[in-house]
């Protein structure tokens, strides 16, 4: 698939027995990406299958503990495992303060590159971008030095044609490939185009990630037109003062920022430990926008 995300937690500050801090894992066309990293995440990798030997991007949003205290543990495990592939950690400068200090005491020496990339939670600037996606920070409005990440598909999958496939008998192996652009050769050397395997691809996703923050315009503005948003929904509505006081959203309130910013759909996540039951925040938010799905732990979006 081109572009995944994988829900790992989906509660905000303490973990409850049902549901971890935030932690979401993305594959955009093979490139594997970890958002956040609450407590639990590498156990959270574990029970959804997620190989963490292939993370090589990690994006923090900022260093209150339901984003960070995962971190340490899961860059201690790959280097256990003597991991060897470069790991490039974005996130706001404080982050790499505290990471400093907890490896220099417990005399770490890591068995790969562990890169840390600094990132101006003040301003909105490309932090990365390669063949296949991009991305791009955003200010976000929190107690602490918040930042929000915009990625964006670069490099877009051909869609197969089936049948053409099929006709020519085109083993399974190579649809990959296919998908990528390649031409196909058969066993006995004669080549057949890519145009005639596949349909043209369609048009790049972006996905926006928007946690923890008080409803703010300037984030409307940032995330305009983004096809899917990851936004927080700490509280219900009634409990907007309480909203305000920590700098949260309500889920009246992350709809909001869906139709101004005038996304496909939206995602909530971020709960507060007080709701066992989420639908009411679903249907607030629905009542809002209603194109809004939970953010559930386990569930996998496929973007398209
Ligand atoms: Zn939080
Ligand atoms: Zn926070």
């Amino acid at each position: 698939m081109a572009f995944e995300v994988t829900i790992l937690g989906n509660s905000s500050a303490s973990p409850t027995l049902n549901r971890h801090p935030s932690g979401q894992y993305l594959n955009i066309c093979d490139n594997h990406i970890l958002i956040d990293c609450g407590e639990g995440t590498q156990m959270q990798l574990q029970r959804y299958k997620i190989k963490k030997s292939k993370l090589s991007h990690i994006f923090i949003s900022h260093v209150h503990g339901d984003h960070i205290l995962g971190l340490p543990g899961l860059l201690l495990s790959m280097n256990l495992m003597k991991h060897e592939q470069p790991v490039n950690v974005y996130g706001p400068k404080e982050l790499f303060e505290i990471l400093d200090v907890f490896f220099k005491h417990s005399e770490t020496d890591f068995s790969f590159p562990l890169i840390y990339h600094a990132v101006d939670p003040n301003e909105q600037t490309i932090v990365l971008e390669n063949l296949y996606f991009r991305v791009k920070s955003f200010p976000l409005y929190h107690r602490v030095p918040t930042i929000g990440y915009l990625l964006e598909e670069r490099f877009m999958l051909k869609k197969l044609n089936v049948d053409a496939c099929q006709k020519l008998k085109v083993p399974f192996t190579h649809f990959n490939d296919i998908k990528m652009g390649k031409d196909y050769i058969t066993a006995d050397g004669k080549k057949i185009k890519n145009e005639e395997l596949t349909f043209p691809s369609t048009r790049p996703i972006s996905y926006a990630y928007c946690s923890d923050t008080i409803f703010d315009e300037r984030v409307i503005k940032a995330i305009e037109d983004a096809d899917y948003l990851y936004h927080e929904s700490t509280f219900m509505h009634d409990k907007l003062d309480r909203a305000i006081k920590t700098m949260h959203t309500t889920a009246k309130q992350a709809g909001m920022v869906a139709k101004k910013a005038n996304v496909n759909q939206l995602l909530i996540g971020h709960f507060s430990s007080r709701y066992e039951d989420l639908t009411p925040l679903l249907e607030e938010a629905k009542s809002e926008f209603p194109n809004t799905r939970l953010a559930l732990e386990g569930s996998t979006f496929i973007l398209e």
